[in-house]
């Protein structure tokens, strides 16, 4: 990878953190010049000494599937039994330690309508994290089967768009995919592609994993928007899209009258 100029190694579970080989493993990346994500679920993190030592690993960033702030939902969602006090505690830990954190919010059909109160949450509990990236489910493994898993975009939009202005005010950067821009509101320059059209980063994945719809001609976001993921038609039975028709193509955050 540090050959071809990846730049990036994202170093991807099972849970990381119980690899015996990790230290190894992020130290001879880093040696190889590349940049280190590391994703884990931060329950081990919440020993202290164990984020601690994590923290000093050197990985540039944490990436943490938090799928909610509530503990039950949090059992249901990952199909385990009281680790939400473990996950929560992991995220301080690691935040303490003086880790980079990302929280990766799984959005669905379980947890769409608590996003606003998920904000809430993260702003409360977690000052100093690096951003909230809210993915909206892709219909990948056993998610494709349970095509229930998956809201309407229409349905979920109100609630995200909540929670992102929620995030602005509290100072947190946040950041959406895989639910088109056009159900994002004034916070469309949020979704990743936009981001990564307007600083010319790699969108070759999403152009293989995404398709612009009849409705999207004329949209006035189609230059920096792929459209919805491909596999959301068949689980939602149609898309719907909502074409924009005029705006300016900026992604500044927060956006104007929602500094804290
Ligand atoms: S209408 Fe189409 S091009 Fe425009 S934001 Fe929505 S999905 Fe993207």
């Amino acid at each position: 990878m540090a050959a071809a100029g990846d730049g990036l190694l994202v170093i991807s579970g099972g849970e990381t953190t119980l690899s015996p080989d990790l230290k190894r493993i992020v130290t001879f990346a880093r040696r190889k010049g590349l940049k280190v994500e590391l994703q884990t679920n931060a329950l081990t993190s919440a020993y202290p000494r164990k984020a601690a030592w994590l923290a000093a690993l050197g990985a540039d960033l944490f990436n943490i599937n938090f799928p909610s702030h509530k503990s039950a939902v949090n059992d249901r969602i990952t199909g385990t039994k009281g680790t939400f006090s473990l996950r929560a505690a992991g995220v301080k830990n690691l935040l303490k330690a003086g880790a980079a954190v990302r929280l990766t919010h799984i959005v669905s059909s379980l947890n769409f309508r608590g996003l606003p109160a998920f904000a809430r949450y993260a702003a409360k509990n977690f000052p100093g994290v690096k951003y909230i990236q809210f993915s909206y489910l892709k219909g990948l493994g056993g998610a494709l089967e349970n095509s229930w898993l998956l809201p309407a975009y229409t349905l979920a939009s109100p609630f995200l768009v909540k929670a992102l202005e929620l995030c602005g005010k509290s100072g947190i950067e946040a950041v959406v995919d895989h639910i088109p821009p056009c159900f994002l509101g004034r916070f469309y320059g949020r979704h990743i592609d936009f981001i990564k059209c307007a600083n010319g980063s790699d969108t070759s994945l999403s152009r293989q994993e995404k398709r612009r719809l009849p409705g999207c001609r004329g949209c006035a976001l189609r230059t920096r928007c792929f459209g919805p993921r491909k596999e959301h038609a068949v689980m939602l039975g149609a898309v719907l899209v909502r074409p924009v028709k005029k705006t300016a193509l900026h992604a500044a955050w927060p956006p104007d009258g929602q500094r804290p």
